[in-house]
C-alpha cells in the first residue's frame, strides 16, 4: 500500500481520537446512567465530517472509503465511547448511495452530510419474522402515486433520534410469490412530514441504543420515496450487509482494544498478596490470548475492507471478521471483568457499560448463528437450515 494511503489512514486515526478525548468516560457513563443521547458528540462528529464518511463529495460528504469508516468506528469505540449512537448513518447510507435515484441522492445527500437531516434509523426487523426477513408482514400498498403503509416494527434504534427512516415494507403477499425474496420494497420514510399514525416507543433494553417499536397506521409515503424497484428491498438490504459487518467488525475491535489496555493497566498496579495481579498468569495470560484473538480479528477485517475497495467478492472475509472480532471483543470483556473483581461491576469503572455494549455485537445487526450459517452453507457449501 502507498505509504500517502497509510499516512492519511493514520492522520484520520490520530484525529478522532483527539476528538473523543473531549468526550471522556464521564461522559458516557452520563449518557448511559440517564439513558440520554450522546447529541453533542454526534453533534461534533457531523461537524468534522466523519459522519458523513462514506457520502461521496459530489454530495458534500467526505467521499472516503470502507477503510477509512471502519476507523472511524474502531477508535470512537477504542475511546471509551459507543459508536451505536450514530453507526446507523454509515451502514444504511449505500442502500440509498447505490440504488436511489439521482433524484433522491440530491436531495436528501447533501442535508445528510452536513447534518440537517439525521438518516438514523433502519427498519427491518419484525416481532413475527426476526432473522427470516423474507417473512416480514409490513404492508406497503400502492394507491395512485402513494403507499399506504401498515405494520409493526421492533427493534428499531434511533427511530426518535432520526429524520428519515429507511423502511423494508412488503408489497407482494408473501404466498403470491414464487421467489420469496422478491415482493419487498425499501422506502425513505421522511418521519418530520407522516400524513398517518407513526408511533414510537421505547423498548427497555440492557444497552442505551434508543430502541423503540414502530407502529405504521395507514402511512403515506409517497411513490418518489421508494428506493430502486418495486420488490427488489431484499436485494438492496443484502448488498449492504458485507459493509455493515466490516463496520461492526471494527466497533468490536476497538472494545477489544479498549478493554485490554484497562485490563492490562489494572493488572499491572493492583497489589494483592503482595505483588501486581498481572504477575499471576491466571490473570496475565487470559488478557494476552484476548489480544491475540482481537488482533487476528483485526487482520480478517483489513482483508475483507481491501477485497471490499478492490471490488472483490469479500462475503467470507466480511462475515468472518464480524464473527471473530464480536467473539474476541466479548472475551476481553469477560477477561476485563474478572481482572477488575469486584470493581468491574462498579459503574464507575465504566467496565460493567463496555460489557453490556459489546455483548450487542454478538447478536446484532446480526446474530453470529446467521453468520455462521452463511459460512457453513454458501462458502463451505453445506446443507441449509432455512
Ligand atoms: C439493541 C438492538 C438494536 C437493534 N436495532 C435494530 C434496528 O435498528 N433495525 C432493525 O431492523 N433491527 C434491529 N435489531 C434487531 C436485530 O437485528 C434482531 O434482533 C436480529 O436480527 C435477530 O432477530 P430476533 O431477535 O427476532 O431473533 P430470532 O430470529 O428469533 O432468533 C433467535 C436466535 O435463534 C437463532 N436462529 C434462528 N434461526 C436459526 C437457524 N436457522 N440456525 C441457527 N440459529 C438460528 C438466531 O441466530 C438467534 O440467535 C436490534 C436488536 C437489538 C437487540
Amino acid at each position: 500500500m502507498e505509504s500517502s494511503v497509510q499516512e492519511a489512514r493514520q492522520s484520520i486515526r490520530e484525529e478522532v481520537r483527539k476528538l473523543c478525548r473531549d468526550f471522556p468516560d464521564a461522559y458516557w457513563q452520563d449518557v448511559d446512567k440517564h439513558e440520554k443521547y450522546p447529541q453533542e458528540f454526534v453533534d461534533a462528529l457531523t461537524t468534522s465530517g466523519y459522519l458523513a464518511a462514506l457520502i461521496p463529495e459530489e454530495y458534500g460528504g467526505a467521499g472516503l472509503d470502507v477503510t477509512e469508516a471502519a476507523i472511524i468506528l474502531e477508535e470512537i469505540n477504542h475511546s471509551g465511547g459507543n459508536s451505536g449512537a450514530c453507526h446507523a448513518q454509515m451502514y444504511t447510507m449505500g442502500t440509498l448511495l447505490r440504488h436511489g435515484s439521482p433524484e433522491q441522492k440530491k436531495r436528501y445527500l447533501p442535508k445528510i452530510a452536513g447534518g440537517d437531516l439525521r438518516l438514523q434509523a433502519f427498519a427491518v426487523t419484525e416481532p413475527n419474522a426476526g432473522s427470516e426477513t423474507t417473512r416480514i408482514e409490513t404492508r406497503a400498498v400502492r394507491k395512485g402515486d402513494k403507499y399506504i403503509v401498515n405494520g409493526q416494527k421492533i427493534f428499531i434504534s434511533r427511530a426518535r433520534q432520526s429524520d428519515l427512516m429507511l423502511l423494508l415494507a412488503r408489497t407482494t403477499p408473501y404466498d403470491e410469490l414464487k421467489d420469496k425474496t422478491q415482493g419487498l420494497s425499501v422506502f425513505i420514510v421522511d418521519m418530520r412530514d407522516v400524513k398517518g399514525k407513526l408511533d414510537i416507543q421505547p423498548l427497555d433494553i440492557m444497552v442505551n441504543h434508543h430502541t423503540t417499536t414502530v407502529w405504521f397506521e395507514d402511512v403515506e409515503i409517497p411513490e418518489e420515496n421508494r428506493v430502486g424497484e418495486e420488490g427488489k428491498g431484499f436485494r438492496y438490504i443484502i448488498d449492504g450487509w458485507n459493509v455493515e459487518r466490516i463496520l461492526v467488525a471494527s466497533e468490536a475491535i476497538g472494545d477489544g482494544h479498549w478493554f485490554i489496555e484497562r485490563a492490562s493497566k489494572y493488572a499491572s498496579n493492583r497489589i494483592v498478596f503482595g505483588r501486581p495481579i498481572g504477575a499471576n498468569q491466571g490473570i496475565q495470560f487470559p488478557i494476552a490470548q484476548a489480544y491475540a484473538h482481537v488482533e487476528a480479528a483485526n487482520l480478517m477485517r483489513d482483508l475483507a475492507a481491501s477485497k471490499f475497495e478492490r471490488g472483490e467478492k469479500c462475503g467470507a472475509e466480511a462475515n468472518m471478521a464480524k464473527l471473530l472480532a464480536s467473539e474476541a471483543a466479548w472475551e476481553a470483556a469477560d477477561v476485563c471483568m474478572s481482572t477488575y473483581g469486584g470493581y468491574g461491576f462498579a459503574r464507575d469503572y465504566d467496565i460493567e457499560r463496555k460489557f453490556r455494549e459489546t455483548r450487542l455485537l454478538v447478536a446484532a445487526p446480526v446474530s453470529n448463528n446467521m453468520v455462521l450459517a452463511f459460512l457453513g452453507q454458501n462458502v463451505l457449501g453445506m446443507p441449509k437450515s432455512y
